[in-house]
């Protein structure tokens, strides 16, 4: 049970490699650090978005909380319970309270199955109808509440927009009444009109249930609106976390200046300079030394930035970042 005081999450030097295989014995040739030591809480209610490039280990962050990865070490608790020791029986249960909704809405569903037997399947696994009648009556109220026609019950995906199909599986993911879900770039794939729509929907059933996010996505302009806090990645760790309105308006890490300086404003007489990044990201298999994020931060003192790995301190009241200079 969580108490007043205990996080719904937390999650603590949470690490995560891959072996890259190679040679006539697969052998471990090299590993990928993938997550490096990340740790957060997460409140009820909260929306935590975390930020970064293509390879930063967020996606992997998520995956591992819901132990659909393995974590190679740290641990994760929630609501009270460590999920990195729960046998199968008692991860199945705890998943009927952790759900995710995937980025791409066209792979993620089952194009032989009706939309009611992928809304279902987890009311099925979960035992959650008691009768057939029931089961139906639980797929339409979830297709009312995302916004989509009970009709569409017996039809299949391939029927369907991004924007719908992304939908069915906001539906999928409520079906078990969950506490938390990961959202891994739910609107990464779909037009621009369509996301702030999805955000929409997703701020809705976050007040209607209660519900808990960490909300995935490549670009800081997507989170703002939806994050209570944002974390910002980089190659594997949190450089960055705060108050999303402290973020955005006055960040600590240079990695995050530069991600906001690409953030069109709609105010057009607010002027801001874009910070090109030099080069591109580095190999999460040899991160840089030191701070990852030296071979391409402009303001790096040599040598103390590519020796010494800054600590993860809160510099002002929740506002923690990973920067020697700052
Ligand atoms: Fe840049 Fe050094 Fe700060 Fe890293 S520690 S972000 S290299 S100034």
């Amino acid at each position: 049970m969580t108490t007043a005081e205990q996080p719904l999450l937390s999650v603590r030097n949470l690490v995560k490699n891959f072996s890259v295989k190679g040679g006539v014995f697969r052998r471990e040739v090299d590993r990928v650090h993938a997550v490096n030591n990340v740790s957060f809480d997460l409140e009820k209610g909260e929306t935590l978005g975390v930020v970064g490039e293509s390879g930063c280990g967020k996606s992997t962050t998520g995956r591992c909380i819901l132990r659909l990865i393995e974590p190679t070490s740290g641990e994760i608790w929630f609501q009270g319970n460590d999920v990195t020791a729960m046998g199968k029986a008692e991860l199945q249960a705890v998943r009927r309270d952790m759900q995710i909704i995937f980025q791409d809405p066209y792979a993620s569903l089952n194009p032989r199955m009706t939309v009611g037997a992928i809304i279902g399947e987890a009311l099925t696994i979960h035992k959650l109808a008691a009768t057939p009648k029931e089961y139906e009556a639980r797929i339409v109220q979830l297709l009312e509440t995302v916004g989509l026609n009970p009709d569409h019950m017996r039809r299949y995906p391939h029927e369907f927009s991004g924007g719908q199909r992304q939908r069915i599986g906001i539906a999928r993911a409520l079906a078990v009444s969950p506490k938390l879900i990961v959202c891994d770039e739910p609107v990464s794939a779909l037009d621009v009109s369509i996301q702030a729509q999805v955000i929409n929907l997703l701020e809705d059933l976050q007040e209607e249930f209660g519900l808990t996010y960490i909300f995935i996505a490549h670009d800081l302009s997507v989170v703002e609106h939806i994050s209570d806090r944002v974390a910002v990645m980089y190659l594997g760790r949190v450089v960055e976390l705060a108050p999303s309105r402290e973020l955005y308006t006055s960040p600590l890490h240079p990695y995050t200046e530069a991600l906001l300086s690409a953030v069109p404003i709609p105010d057009p007489s607010i002027k801001r300079e874009r910070i090109r990044l030099v080069g591109d990201v580095p190999s999460p298999i040899r991160p840089p030394s030191g701070c990852h994020f030296h071979t391409r931060c402009p303001i790096r003192q040599l040598p103390l930035c590519s020796t010494e790995i800054p600590d993860f301190e809160e510099k002002r009241p929740g506002h923690w970042a990973a920067c020697h200079l700052r």
